[in-house]
């Protein structure tokens, strides 16, 4: 069998490697993030039967249909979405990681949402950096007040930051977007923070992630096709 999945898969783990070693990373430090908005149920089992176990969802309705069609399979859902507060007990019950929180009332509600039987759910702070297309996100300011209130309460697992710059062509452009970040990231470990995780880069700009420091690319078109 030889679907485009296969091919798009292997291309981008070929990229990840490449840029990795070309920063004088391990491979394994960079977590391949699958995002399958709009990608259907046939899709993902497509991509975890080729060894992808950890996918990105933004959509809940989308994610919670896609989940129970595919309950059978060992999948580690993230949530990636802009996260409303009347969406959070679903969120808490049913995914592992959630990234992009960027307010304390969110963080609040998903701790207090989070089924005791299930383990910490891990969470990345939306860090905004300037230009940022959705606008979403904290600034540095605010940052390390929103890290000590998060990383104080039960049931949540503060693991690291979460970005979405605005497109730029040019890598030299993707790495001046995305070193904020890494630098925020930074900041919040000299305060005491334990945090391992730079979610940044997507198919456009995760070498420019890579050389940055990302430890988690959230890749989609680049393994499902353009969405349409
Ligand atoms: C859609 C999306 C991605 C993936 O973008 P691609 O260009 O399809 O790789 C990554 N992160 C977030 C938050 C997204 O919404």
């Amino acid at each position: 069998m030889n679907t485009p999945i296969d091919e798009n898969l292997a291309g981008v783990r070929r990229r990840i490697a490449q840029s990795a070693q070309s920063n004088g990373r391990a491979g394994e430090s960079v977590h391949l993030l699958a995002v399958t908005k709009m990608v259907d149920a046939e899709g993902i089992r497509c991509a975890f039967n080729l060894g992808q176990a950890c996918f990105g969802e933004n959509y809940l309705q989308e994610a919670l249909i896609k989940m129970a069609t595919l309950r059978d399979l060992p999948i580690e859902w993230h949530f990636i979405g802009r996260l409303q507060s009347n969406k959070t007990r679903a969120v808490a019950e049913s995914f592992a990681w959630v990234h992009g929180v960027e307010r304390i009332k969110i963080a609040e509600r998903l701790a207090m949402q989070r089924p005791n039987h299930l383990p910490p759910l891990n969470v990345c702070l939306q860090y905004n950096v300037s230009g940022e297309t959705s606008k979403a996100g904290v600034d540095s300011d605010a940052l390390v007040t929103l890290a000590d209130a998060v990383a104080a309460l039960p049931s949540l697992r503060l693991r690291g930051l979460m970005a979405l710059p605005a497109p730029h062509a040019a890598f030299a452009e993707q790495c001046a977007a995305l070193r904020p970040v890494r630098l925020a990231l930074e900041k919040l470990r000299a305060k005491g923070h334990v945090l391992d995780t730079l979610s940044m880069g997507t198919s456009d700009d995760l070498e420019a992630a890579i050389a940055e420091g990302a430890t988690m690319v959230r890749v989609g078109s680049a393994i499902f096709g353009a969405r349409t």
